[in-house]
């Protein structure tokens, strides 16, 4: 009998990949590069090529498969399993992906967006273990959400629910990559708080980064939170103000569905306490008591692992009746 699922996770640069079992626990991964440039017929081979690495090094036989799950970034139409628009996979526009490998795998497959399949990885065994609803910001280059009501990923009427780093906290606020004003992303997200931080110096706060910003070099979030924990204070008021505008944007979730809970993931969480606090205290002054009381404010637990592991999930929900 069929007992694990296949969770993919696909990047722009690399396909992660993983065997996992019915409660969540990862048997084998590897990484292979996604090879963007070689077009879609090679992108399909090394989701192909990754599925068979870790199914053999789990030990497995395809008679052991119960369906592979893919999380793919970009706009997507879920139920045909086509990939419509992702600006990182270009080759992949318009293609029926999950017909591409399922032509290619002896098992079934299911297609899902990636920061969805994160956000499910995270519900279901990592910091939202045993919990029914959750809201996940995923904290990178953007800002990328994903939202679980129920017990069920929301997709929204066409599949692009969750769009939670482009709710605007300030109306007039400054131009965001999507073209809309006041994102939060535009703030809070890694770009975001560099893009703060740069102007924090150039306005002549002092800073240890500031011979970088006048030499033109570029820095990481993680150097911001470097120099604050070196003791500069402009660099930990950048990161309290990130965690600040975070707060709101949780608070705004929170109001709108009530959640039991509101996940952080993506590297800029190891900035521990010094975001977290903020993003907290915020809530705390602006959130409702009924709403505030229940909510659990936390960060991700999976790190890396949650895109893959959340995919199989999808995967496991999706097939493991038929199984
Ligand atoms: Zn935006």
């Amino acid at each position: 009998m069929a007992d694990y699922v296949i969770g993919i996770d696909l990047g722009g640069t690399f396909i992660k990949a993983g065997v996992v079992d019915k409660q969540g626990k990862s048997l084998a991964r590897t990484s292979v590069e996604t090879e963007v440039k070689k077009g879609h017929e090679t992108v399909v081979t090394n989701i192909c090529r990754a599925a068979d690495i870790v199914r053999d090094e789990a030990g497995l036989s395809w008679h052991d498969i119960i369906g592979i799950g893919i999380g793919a970034p970009g706009t997507l139409d879920i139920k045909n399993g086509v990939v419509l628009l992702s600006p990182n996979l270009p080759c992949l526009n318009e293609m029926p992906l999950r017909q591409l490998v399922a032509e290619k795998v002896p098992v079934p497959v299911v297609l899902e967006n990636d920061a969805n399949a994160a956000a499910w990885g995270e519900k279901w065994v990592g910091a939202g273990r045993g919990v029914n609803s959750l809201v996940m910001f995923t904290l990178g280059t953007g800002i990328g959400g994903g939202i679980i009501l129920d017990n069920r990923i929301w997709h929204g009427a066409n599949d692009v629910a969750a769009e939670i780093g482009h709710m605007s906290v300030f109306a007039y606020g400054v131009k965001c990559a999507c073209g809309n004003l006041g994102c939060i992303e535009a703030y809070a997200s890694a770009t975001g708080m560099i893009r703060r931080m740069k102007e924090a110096i150039q306005e002549g706060k002092p800073s240890l980064l500031a011979e970088k910003v006048k030499n033109g070099e570029e820095f990481l979030a993680k150097d911001i939170h470097d120099a604050a924990l070196q003791g500069d204070k402009t660099a930990e008021e950048i990161i309290v103000e990130t965690g600040r505008l975070l707060g709101v944007a949780a608070t705004n979730m929170m109001h709108i569905l009530n959640p039991d809970m509101i996940v952080f993931s993506g590297g800029m969480i190891n900035a521990g306490d010094m975001l977290l606090h903020p993003i907290k205290e915020e809530v705390n002054k602006r959130a409702f008591p009924a709403s505030r009381e229940k909510c659990q404010i936390v960060f991700a637990e999976l790190g890396g692992d949650a895109g893959f592991i959340g995919a199989a999930g999808c995967a496991l929900t999706e097939f493991e009746t038929s199984a």
